[in-house]
């Protein structure tokens, strides 16, 4: 059976569609026909060849939600006819210190999704069975898409870092991951602050859960919030006034950055010093950390704020992504 998809051949052109024979399916994977697949900035920073990593022709789409139809011998967790999602990572090996460890994706051989494989922009897409993760029902099943790659991006360093419900926190941005920051921590009880530097996204922030809302560019504003908040998440991937941020933080307060920003970071240091303070990143989730967020979804009647569009409209959604930088995500829908 050949695969019907959308694919880029050089670097910077536009999607067309694109066919192909997937071989044997592997022992421990399972075939998911996909529903639906959000579109993550990656998706088209891979098509740009930003990261040079790209391989031609190139199939973007992390944020898959479908039904398996077909899985390896060795598969005994997941059934034909599930409803799952898949994520920016496909397999990890499974058997090195951290995927012994639960931290499958710090795995350092773990493999991308689009990374020397064909993403979800597809009618099928193949991973190993461990990043594959069931989808409870009471999620919307057009909007869950997101969740397995943005919305873990942004989930997992609430559990790394024991952000508590007692705690006040900061969001930097509001897009395609801050939107999901801001509903994951107003549910998780904080006090939330949302950052942004379009006052216009104010009314916005706060209908997704923000308590207050900081104009990012108003130094004056930024100064006002100076040691009040135990921890700050920011999303976006630009370079910014990281000493401000550092200086909105309470003592054993902590900056956390999930956004590839270029850098480097020039931090003054003794602000650090003095209050006990910390600065860190992180990748994605772990598949344990992935189910975990889904349960908390479910529970808390969650999921992020979509805008569904056709399959064939998918160069129209890639433009939009680029130009309105809008505050929520673009999903793809199979016909
Ligand atoms: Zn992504
Ligand atoms: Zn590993």
């Amino acid at each position: 059976m050949e695969f019907n998809a959308y694919a880029v051949t050089e670097t910077g052109g536009k999607l067309k569609p694109f066919s192909f024979e997937p071989g044997e399916l592997g022992e421990r994977e399972v075939q998911i026909r996909v529903e639906y697949c959000g579109i993550c900035h990656s998706d088209l920073s891979m098509t740009n060849n930003e990261w040079n990593m790209t391989q031609y022709p190139f199939v973007p789409g992390h944020e898959v939600v479908g039904i398996i139809e077909d899985k390896g011998p060795h598969v005994k967790h997941l059934d034909t006819g599930q409803r799952v999602g898949l994520g920016w990572y496909s397999s990890s090996c499974l058997h090195c210190e951290w995927c012994m460890s639960g931290d499958h994706n710090l795995c350092p051989s773990a493999v991308g999704t689009i990374v020397g494989r064909y993403g979800g922009f597809a009618d099928r897409v193949r991973a190993d069975a461990t990043w594959v993760i069931p989808l409870p029902g009471e999620i919307d099943r057009s909007a869950a898409g997101p969740l397995f790659c943005g919305g873990i991006t942004v989930f997992n360093p609430i559990v790394q870092h024991h952000v508590r419900p007692t705690d006040r926190v900061g969001v930097i941005g509001i897009g395609g991951l801050g939107h999901m920051a801001l509903r994951f921590l107003h549910a998780w009880g904080c006090e939330v602050t949302a950052f942004s530097s379009s006052p216009s996204k104010e009314e916005q922030a706060r209908a997704l859960g923000a308590d207050h809302f900081v104009h990012s560019m108003d130094a004056r504003a930024l100064n006002e919030v100076a040691g009040s908040l135990d921890f700050i998440l920011c999303t976006v991937n630009v370079d910014l006034n990281w000493n401000a941020y550092v200086a909105a933080l309470r003592p054993k307060g902590r900056l956390h950055i999930v956004g590839a920003v270029p850098g480097p970071l020039a931090l003054e240091w003794f602000p650090m010093l003095s209050g006990q303070k910390s600065v860190s990143g992180s990748p994605l989730g772990s598949p344990a950390t992935i189910a975990r967020m889904l349960a908390f979804c479910a529970r808390h009647d969650l999921a992020p704020k979509v805008e569904v569009i056709a399959f064939d409209r998918v160069n129209e959604a890639f433009e939009r992504l680029e130009s309105e930088k809008p505050a929520h995500r673009l999903v793809l829908a199979q016909g």
